[in-house]
């Protein structure tokens, strides 16, 4: 039940003459791969403010009706991203708040380490909590912060948030983009044909014909509305960008921090190839996530690439399955080996990450019943050790496989005839950006605040919820 580490996808717009409601189902499309337990979107239209959300995909959680229903001219959206269990439709956002001030919709994307304690704190002032989720926590904070406008409510409240998060928040008159101190998670601001849109990859900006501006920077807070786009700044001391973004998480045509993903994963795989040289005669990728980084490996080995391993597009991430047992069988309803493109071949095989090792020795297994003579694998990441407290779902540390076996250990226990996990200079330089300002905390154990290691997943799961709202 590990309900409030999200990695999610969150998208605003403030245009009055769009059609804001369809644009934000659009941009959710192109954000999908960030979270596929639940879709919503809320809309305002200078008066009221109305929420649909629904479990699934964004396909899935809407229709025309829906559609429809919602109108007005500034709108959020949001795709939860679960891990395992806790699919709870109440836990689907935008959130929708009634306070004092008005009443305000919400989407977060990323983790609160210090949810727990506030929550426990915001209960002892008379709040009341619907959902599990930190991202309720992070809006009745707000709500309780003291401030004239939304704006100092906003910065007030994040002086006291630690962790990751990146927001979009509507009022009924005004859209607000928020990027935590840290700088975690990322978020960027467009400009569409009369108005404004904020988006977690720029990916989503070009699905709808909106061109992008620039990132929004650690500790801002951006406010659009009739009067334009303002921008206020907290204090960010230290900045810790997620390199799993790089790694996984973003779509290769997005550009985060001036780096174009697909260039940093091809740079990957060319790193890779230079590291671990193998005699091989293909070199395949595991597609989606390590396609472009076999491209990479490919032409800097000159080994040829081949697709001898096909994917079902249309079964769902192995995460997001709620169990240990059916989440082995979706490696098989997941990838299709190509037998006579791989008998007695020797292959390289590219992969993203190794994070629980459930997927890799599945994958290697089907490659060899399918006649490939010898697997070398090869990974985009050095070993993932320490648990991610930000946001990216990675298991608890004993899950961890590199938390508990050595490379050689793992290398026997996926089946590989040899294992090269790139090394952390290599992937920086990859990224090219500073290591001063990316979090490689699942990799070094060195987190960009203290975090309690224990930290018990569950803390908000098992405080009770209550039916009536601030
Ligand atoms: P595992 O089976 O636990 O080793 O998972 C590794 C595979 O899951 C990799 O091939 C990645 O493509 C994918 N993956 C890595 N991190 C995540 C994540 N946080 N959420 C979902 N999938 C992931």
């Amino acid at each position: 039940m590990h309900s409030w580490r999200e990695s999610c996808g969150i998208f605003g717009v403030y245009a009055p003459d769009e059609d804001v409601a369809r644009l934000t189902f659009f941009a959710l499309f192109a954000l999908q791969h960030r979270g596929q337990e639940s879709a919503g979107i809320a809309t305002a239209d200078g008066k009221r403010v109305r929420v649909h959300t629904g479990m699934g995909l964004v396909s899935q959680a809407f229709d025309e009706d829906a559609l429809g229903r919602l109108g007005g001219s500034i709108a959020i959206g949001h795709n939860r991203y679960s891990t395992t269990g806790s699919s709870s439709p109440n836990n689907a956002q935008p959130i929708l708040l009634n306070g004092h001030p008005g009443a305000i919709a919400l989407g977060h994307n990323g983790n609160i380490v210090n949810a727990a304690y506030l929550r426990q704190e915001l209960a002892e002032l008379g709040y009341g909590f619907h959902t599990s989720t930190d991202s309720e926590v992070i809006a009745d904070l707000i709500l309780s912060s003291p401030g004239q406008t939304w704006v100092d409510k906003i910065r007030y409240a994040m002086r006291r948030l630690q962790g990751a998060y990146s927001l979009v928040i509507m009022t009924k008159d005004a859209l607000i983009g928020v990027r935590g101190s840290l700088g975690v998670r990322p978020l960027c601001l467009g400009a569409l044909d009369g108005g404004w849109v904020l988006a977690s990859e720029s990916c989503a900006l070009d699905h709808i014909g909106a061109h992008f501006l620039r990132e929004v920077e650690p500790g801002e807070v951006v406010l659009i509305d009739a009067g334009g786009v303002e921008s206020f700044k907290e204090p960010s001391s230290r900045q810790a960008l997620c390199i799993f973004e790089y790694i996984y998480f973003a779509r290769p045509d997005s550009v985060i921090n001036g780096r174009l993903l697909y260039q940093a994963r091809e740079a990957m795989g060319g790193a890779l190839a230079r590291e671990y040289p193998v005699e091989a005669d293909m070199v395949v990728g595991v597609p989606d996530s390590a396609t472009v980084a076999s491209i990479g490996y490919a032409r800097q080995s000159g080994i040829d690439l081949s697709e001898a391993l096909l994917k079902n597009r249309y079964v769902g991430r192995t995460f997001i399955e709620p169990d240990q047992r059916i989440r082995e069988l979706g490696v098989k309803l997941k990838f299709n080996p190509l037998p006579g493109v791989l008998e007695g071949k020797r292959l390289v095989l590219v992969d993203d990450s190794i994070v629980r090792g459930t997927t890799t020795p599945r994958v290697i297994g089907l490659l060899r019943r399918a006649g490939a003579a010898e697997v070398h694998m090869r990974i985009c990441a050095p070993p993932i050790r320490y648990p991610c407290f930000f946001g990216v779902d990675m298991a608890t540390r004993w899950e961890l496989i590199a938390s508990q076996k050595s490379v050689s250990e793992i290398r026997d226990f996926i089946g590989a005839d040899s294992l090269g996990y790139l090394s952390l200079e290599g992937l920086i330089e990859a990224v090219t950006l500073p290591r001063d300002i990316l979090c490689l905390a699942c990799f070094t154990g060195d987190y960009p605040i203290p975090v309690q290691l224990e930290m018990d997943k569950l803390a908000l799961e098992t405080m009770p919820a209550t039916q009536e709202s601030a």
